[in-house]
């Protein structure tokens, strides 16, 4: 697996912490409810080159998504897939993933990819304007992409130790 940008470091910048760009029940909503952030929101620069994460293919490039602005998904075969499992649902029983890129400026024309091959450039689209520059990095078990598609922490797949120094998470 490569991560998805050259310098790739949980947002601490704006509004919240680098706990409030990780993964998970990390923000609060008008009503001081805990709200779901489902994915992590990594610092870049606009026009930064976002990477292929693992061989696989472009399934979709969304214009204008709610939230997402320009957005490109990537489906990709699962590195803990596991066809033994006997768990019902897990990570280890999906074949393919989904790895979502949003806020994007610029979406490459492609259908096949290489891991590491550069597959766009970063924005500040979609919900993310005003915010400081981000890209937005999600990790899906199915597609579409809709607010019901269940996601998982990134670091299920990268490890936490890069952002757990860098991203100030945990001690
Ligand atoms: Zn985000």
């Amino acid at each position: 697996m490569k991560l998805p940008l050259d310098v790739n470091k949980i947002r601490d910048d704006g509004p919240r912490e680098a706990l409030g760009n990780s993964f998970g029940l990390v923000r609060k909503d008008k009503k001081n409810k805990a709200k779901w952030h489902r994915g992590w929101d990594l610092s870049a620069r606009p026009g930064s080159a976002v990477y292929a994460i693992a061989d696989g293919r472009i399934i979709h490039r969304f214009h204008n998504v709610k939230g997402y602005g320009e957005a490109i998904v990537l489906e990709f075969d699962n590195p803990k897939f596991d066809p033994w499992s006997r768990t019902c649902g897990g990570l280890q029983t999906y074949r393919k993933l989904y790895a979502v890129y949003a806020h994007l400026s610029k979406m490459l024309n492609l259908n096949s990819v290489y891991k590491g091959q550069v597959i766009g450039y970063t924005g500040t689209g979609g919900n993310a304007l005003g915010e400081p520059p981000h890209l937005h990095f999600e990790i899906m078990l199915e597609e579409p992409l809709n607010p019901h598609s269940p996601r998982i922490d990134p670091g299920e797949l990268f490890g936490y130790s890069f952002y757990v120094c860098e991203g100030r998470i945990g001690r």
